[in-house]
């Protein structure tokens, strides 16, 4: 899983935004929380990962969680999953930075959400599946394309089947759906998912 991460962000997620990063496997032990470094914490479910609690220690650094029971509770690819956890951390660790949308409402920077769904995941050689993921003009209001790595969207902004992306309007933040894919329970799996991820990671702070 790790090394298909890896190969996507030393290829081609590095040729659209120019940033990389390396990746190292580290298993669980009680020296973890001494080693310097952005992690992403891969554990089965969220209540493990609630319960680790070990977060605070190093809470300076951007920490992503990637659980695995539950991606594939909710017909996720884990590997998708991570891969997902680890560009979003790339462009936007602080899960601070936005973007204006041509309504004038706010937009969170990430970089996975709008393509997330495992229809748009794509394989490089024998790797594992990865999450297709928006290019910088995506967040560029008439930019031209490409808009995501897969160019499956046709305009910035636009979310693929399945995708969301949250978005600050009047004061609050919700979360935006593509409305062609309506469909409650994918929904509420999305919601549940997103709150295991990005929203989750913004809770830990
Ligand atoms: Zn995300």
């Amino acid at each position: 899983m790790v090394a298909s991460v890896q190969a996507q962000v030393d290829g081609e997620f590095q040729n659209v935004w120019g940033i990389r990063a390396e990746l190292r496997p580290v298993v669980w032990s009680s020296a973890m929380p001494t080693i310097q470094g952005w992690r992403v914490i891969v554990a089965n479910n969220s209540d493990q990962a609630g319960d680790l609690g070990y977060h605070d220690e190093t809470g300076v650094l951007p920490t992503g969680y990637v659980f695995v029971e539950d991606a594939i509770k909710y017909g996720v690819t884990p590997s998708v999953t991570l891969s997902h956890e680890v560009l979003e951390m790339l462009i936007d660790p602080w899960i601070n930075a936005t973007a204006i949308m041509p309504d004038g409402s706010v937009c969170s920077y990430e970089v996975c959400d709008a393509v997330e769904d495992d229809r748009w995941s794509y394989v490089v050689g024998d790797h594992l599946p990865v999450s297709n993921f928006v290019t910088p003009a995506w967040f560029t209001p008439h930019s031209p394309g490409p808009w995501d790595f897969k160019q499956v969207l046709r305009q910035p902004f636009q979310l693929a089947r399945g995708g969301y992306i949250a978005v600050f309007k009047n004061g609050h933040w919700s979360q935006r759906f593509d409305s062609e894919s309506f469909d409650t329970k994918q929904q509420a799996a999305r919601i549940e998912k997103g709150r295991f991820s990005r929203l989750y990671r913004r809770t830990m702070r």
